[in-house]
């Protein structure tokens, strides 16, 4: 009888439910390992907390998110998730002004996270190559005689909360989606290997975020609100993000209120000085919606946003069948937006892989799998610790001088975008990851960033 060929997941959040749908193309049974209980309805669960967030998908993703799913933007838009046109709805207060708005054709959908992963549970859970194995707990990775191939995980699982039953389950591919608080590192030390090396930028950014429901007659020109932290002058930012209305009116758009401040200026969590700290701000338009609005719950804090990347790719021996994803690889200080999107980058380069190689060739190309995933981060890596390195404080420093480059140019990119919206479309089509950011660099938009810039110093002198 042929062997069935069996993937495993390890975490049920975002890049793992991605990474089990496009397993699902290529092998004949996948198992998809959490710790959780999934909740039946779309809301917070414990293995998320930061679901409470604002997620942004970016246009990239939504693309890849599709394509996955057919049908799922129509879904999310008939359970309340709200269009928007990114120059011409959303409000980007840059520290020079306000940026130009017009229509651009790029469409984003605003919802909760909670929203997305639920729609894509049950979307996955149809599949019959899948299945979630919940209230489950790996500890360990399990490999052959030789250590040369990871060949299962072992795992507690709760049968309720007092007995705990271990456990083994094998498989052809496993794959670490088990985010922040990934142990691969422990578990690949103690069968005898490196752990990867890692690079941390920390610029200690708190970020706070509060849901509201903004009154019905609410006239106002815009969806959405971003008022990003300008370093080092500026630590402290912003946003406004509408998401899907209750159970009971979905149509009825919230807003989650998030406030963000660097170099260990965290937003505090008591609700008066959350709505201090907004008025801080240097524009005082997000606090005048604020004031509009009804706080629906306490405001939820999110404080260790540091970057962290674990250098699977840079192991010179490492076990063949096990490739680490997500969070877990390539862990984003989260007020740029970007993980989903990543994760998504990551199941594409996964579902290529299998289009061209056997199962079998993983105990050659597992290596050569793992450095195509580093590429998915690479720019979004890029972009995070280059604007992280403006902080005063930031940890992890010396950030490469191209880095640094990108993120100076990024700032008079959001100053010109003031009056240029064919820059600023240019710009917002790199950040939703549509274009590289190459693009930023082509002559027209070079010539007007020197110009900017050696006017802003001409003036100075
Ligand atoms: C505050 C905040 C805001 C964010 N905002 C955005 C945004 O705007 N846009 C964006 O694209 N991304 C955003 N992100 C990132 C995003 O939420 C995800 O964290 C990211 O996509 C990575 O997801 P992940 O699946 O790798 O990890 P996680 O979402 O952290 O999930 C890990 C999963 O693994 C499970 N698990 C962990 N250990 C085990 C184990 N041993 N056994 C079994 N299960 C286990 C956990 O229960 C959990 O379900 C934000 C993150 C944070 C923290």
């Amino acid at each position: 009888m042929q062997h069935k060929t069996h993937a495993l997941v390890i975490g049920g959040s975002l890049a793992g439910l991605l990474m089990g749908r496009v397993l699902a193309n290529h092998f004949d049974r996948v198992t998809i390992v959490e710790r959780d209980v999934y909740p039946d309805q779309p809301v917070p669960r414990k293995g998320v907390p930061h679901s409470r967030f604002p997620h942004t998908l970016m246009l990239r993703g939504q693309q890849i998110f599709e394509q996955l799913f057919p049908g799922l933007k129509a879904e999310l838009i008939d359970r309340g998730a709200i269009e928007l046109d990114s120059m011409q709805d959303l409000v980007f207060c840059t520290s020079a002004g306000l940026a130009a708005r017009a229509p651009s054709g790029l469409m984003l959908l605003a919802f909760s996270r909670d929203l997305l992963d639920w729609s894509i549970r049950r979307r996955l859970a149809a599949f019959p190559e899948v299945q979630f194995l919940t209230k489950a707990s790996v500890r360990g990775l399990l490999t052959n005689a030789e250590h040369t191939k990871i060949v299962g995980i072992s795992l507690h699982r709760h049968e309720d909360s007092n007995i705990e039953v271990g456990e083994n389950l094998y498989a052809d591919l496993i794959v670490d989606a088990s985010g922040k608080a990934s142990r691969t590192p422990e578990w690949l030390e103690a069968l005898g290997y490196q752990p990867p090396p890692e690079t941390k930028v920390n610029a200690f950014v708190g970020y706070v975020a509060q849901i509201y429901q903004p009154p019905s007659n609410l006239s106002v020109d815009w969806k959405m609100m971003f008022m990003p932290s300008a370093p080092p002058h500026q630590r402290r930012g912003g946003a406004i993000f509408p998401i899907e209305g209750d159970e009971s009116n979905p149509q009825q758009a919230r807003w989650i209120v998030s406030l963000v401040g660097g170099d260990r200026d965290y937003p505090p969590t008591d609700e008066e000085g959350f709505l201090a700290f907004a008025c801080s701000l240097p524009m005082p338009i997000l606090v005048e919606a604020m004031r509009q609005a009804i706080p629906l719950t306490p405001p939820y804090a999110y404080y260790g946003n540091e970057n962290r990347l674990r250098h699977y790719e840079q192991l010179s021996h490492s076990p063949a069948r096990l490739i680490v994803v997500g969070h877990a690889a390539c862990l984003l200080n989260p007020t740029y937006g970007q993980a989903m999107t990543v994760a998504s980058l990551e199941a594409m380069i996964v579902d290529q892989f299998f289009q061209h190689h056997s199962i079998d060739d993983l105990d050659q190309q597992t290596h050569s799998l793992q450095k195509q995933l580093a590429k998915a981060h690479q720019e979004a890596w890029s972009t995070a610790t280059g604007m992280d390195n403006r902080y005063h404080s930031t940890q992890g420093k010396p950030i490469s001088a191209s880095s640094r480059f990108v993120s100076w140019y990024w700032d008079q990119l959001m100053e010109i975008g003031i009056n240029r919206a064919s820059v600023h479309h240019t710009f917002l089509e790199v950040l939703h990851m549509l274009k590289p950011s190459i693009s930023l660099f082509q002559p027209s938009i070079l010539a007007q960033v020197l110009v900017h810039a050696f006017s802003k110093q001409w003036r100075r002198c």
